[in-house]
């Protein structure tokens, strides 16, 4: 060790949303916050170029914003007979390397869950009996309900801005909002973003349908906003430059805009950039944990000790670590003995691709958010009896992007994609192509699971996470149910050229494009030490001063993208050790 650095409350490692709101609710309540951050500091206003510099090339294309795969990468395979290997290029681990994590990057769909996510174990015995759950699949309760984690969520959009139309407020169902949703104390704190052409069309067809659409929560905000931490935010452009991109506007939630003028004041705030923590040092009697170990960018090795460790390094960093620092059993798949690595699930992306021929849909103007919804396939939205899976997806008209370089190759099937032909057809799809997405549910199999490659290193010589995942049967039968909804719709609303498909009808692959970014759970959560790596505050079972936070806690996922229910979780868990372990540390429940 090169040195070792004064006594911390609290060491936090990684940025991202989970590391700076937790960061924020401790320092306000006065404790001495030491962050730990692999990647560099990132100014809002001066190092994301939306307007002036929104290079498609460097951005979309090359993700220049991205943890790079030289840093840090992850290895992969479909099954256990198959020999893993690192992934060298990014589509769906589009990982964050900065102060923000990939909440600087990402597309700003703010979802909370739906009650039943959080609850599907209890929910589908109550309903359908075990016979509805196929062979292998694993389903826990997350030990914390949607109802108590509504403050939290509450509280996340305060801070996020989050645009919105509410469905269900105090149990009353709301025009034009989601009437599927769980009940909701306030309206959303900004109001939804205007519709886009495409939005229109899938609106007005959902509804003769007798489905019901709504505008998808969003953080690229709708109006001009001062969040719950006093940052005044502006309202949304629709510049169309927010997935892979910073937003330099004000205009899109971000660890950046919404939290870090806040923090930066904070005389109990220290963060240490450009350092990466290597693992967490255990006490003696390996129950507790006594700091971090770090090494920063002149190659000296750092010891931060610290009362409390909060690990938010992104939920496969999360697994990684605990792993590294040998932090909870591994899980074999074999035996079925451990938890660390087990219950990792992903995402089931439907689709249906089409084009709407005289209609000049504009793609260009966009946010990485702006979409319209039907969750009447979601969750348990509708009646699962005879269907053989569980789960569904929120169906919804995109209008995320118009990049030219990305949609290049967006031309109906069977045309030439190069020369004056491609140019003529590329002019024409671009204004009239279109996409349904189904974001489909995804639950956990005793098949799919994270473990430490026993070939492959870091730069640090340590060893990369080694994924092992494919769908599973239930993930491919509400996939292809999934596009089969996607298909009619595309229909009805007039598409030609449609290509609907279920990404669970092949191999699951991480460099296919359009998939998911949404890894899930490997420490997950729960009421019982022998299927959970935490118990219901994100605390560690074994070492009860370790608190884990993001989506490495998910047991399963929601038909939604993450991110504002691992800001509910982290607020969730900061209330508990604010409230109560600092006063008495020890185990939580
Ligand atoms: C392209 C894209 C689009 C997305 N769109 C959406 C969306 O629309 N809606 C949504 O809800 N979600 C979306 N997501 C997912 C969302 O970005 C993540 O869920 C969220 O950012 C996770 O927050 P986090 O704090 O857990 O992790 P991160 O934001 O990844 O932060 C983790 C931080 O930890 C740091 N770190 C990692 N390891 C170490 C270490 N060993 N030492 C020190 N620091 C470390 C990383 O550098 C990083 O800054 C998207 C993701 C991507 C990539």
């Amino acid at each position: 060790m090169d040195y070792k650095r004064s006594r911390a409350d609290v060491v936090i490692v990684g940025l991202g949303w989970a590391g700076s709101v937790m960061a924020e609710e401790l320092t306000r309540a006065g404790l001495e916050v030491v962050a730990i951050e692999r990647g560099a500091w990132r100014e809002t206003s001066a190092d994301f170029p939306t307007t002036t510099d929104p290079d498609e090339l460097r951005y979309a294309v090359r993700k220049e914003i991205l943890q790079p795969a030289a840093v840090e990468t992850y290895t992969f395979r479909n099954n256990e007979n198959q020999t893993a290997l690192p992934g060298r290029e990014w589509n769906n681990w589009t990982l964050g390397m900065n102060v923000g994590g990939a909440g600087t990057h990402w597309a700003a769909a703010s979802w909370r869950f739906l009650p039943w996510d959080m609850q599907v174990k209890s929910r589908v015995l109550d309903r359908y009996g075990a016979k509805q759950l196929v062979d292998g699949l694993i389903v826990q309760d997350w030990g914390v309900t949607y109802d108590e984690l509504e403050p939290f969520y509450d509280r996340f959009e305060k801070i996020a801005g989050t645009s919105g139309t509410a469905g269900v407020i105090n149990g009353v169902k709301q025009p034009g909002g989601n009437p599927f949703e769980g009940s909701r104390r306030h309206p959303y704190p900004t109001p939804s973003l205007v519709r886009s052409r495409w939005n229109d069309l899938f609106a007005e067809t959902t509804t003769k349908m007798g489905y019901h659409p709504f505008p998808v929560p969003a953080g690229t905000i709708g109006a001009a906003y001062t969040n719950a931490l006093g940052i005044n935010l502006a309202p949304c452009t629709y510049c169309g430059y927010c997935q892979l991109y910073g937003c330099g506007n004000w205009s899109k939630s971000s660890p950046n805009a919404c939290v870090m003028p806040v923090l930066m004041q904070r005389k109990n705030f220290t963060m240490l950039t450009e350092c990466e923590v290597l693992r967490i040092e255990k006490s003696p009697d390996g129950k507790t944990a006594t700091g971090a170990i770090f090494i920063d960018s002149d190659g000296n090795y750092g010891f931060q000790p610290a009362d409390i460790v909060v690990i938010s390094a992104y939920q496969l960093d999360n697994v990684r670590l605990l792993m590294l620092s040998k932090l909870g059993k591994i899980y074999n798949p074999r035996t079925g003995e451990g938890t660390l690595g087990r219950a990792f699930n992903f995402q089931t992306l439907s689709y249906a691709f089409l084009n709407l021929p005289n209609e000049y849909l504009n793609p260009f103007m966009n946010t990485g958010a702006l979409a319209t919804q039907i969750d009447d396939f979601n969750g348990d939205n509708f009646d699962h009896s005879g269907l053989g899976f569980i789960g569904g997806a929120g169906i919804q008209a995109l209008s995320n992007t118009g990049l030219p370089i990305s949609l290049a190759d967006q031309i109906p099937p069977g045309h030439r994609q190069w020369g004056s032909s491609w140019k003529k057809d590329f002019k024409e799809s671009y204004q009239n192509w279109a996409m349904v997405q189904g974001q489909g549910t995804s639950y956990a199999h005793r098949t799919q699971y994270m473990d430490l490659d026993p070939t492959y290193k870091d730069r640090h010589g340590q060893p990369l996470l080694r994924m092992t995942y494919d769908y599973n049967l239930n993930d491919k039968r509400s996939g292809a149910f999934i596009r089969d909804r996607c298909r009619e719709i595309a229909e009805a609303v007039g598409g030609k050229n449609i290509r609907a498909q279920s990404f669970a009808d092949d191999h699951y692959n991480p460099s296919r494009p359009f998939d998911s970014s949404h890894t899930m759970g490997g420490a997950v959560m729960g009421l019982d030490p022998n299927t959970s790596v935490l118990n219901r505050f994100q605390q560690h079972w074994d070492a009860h001063n370790v608190f884990v936070s993001g989506a490495s806690s998910f047991p399963n996922n929601g038909g939604y993208n993450p991110t504002i229910t691992i800001g509910a979780l982290t607020l969730h868990t900061a209330r508990a050790i604010i409230d109560r372990y600092i006063k008495n540390p020890g185990s939580l429940v």
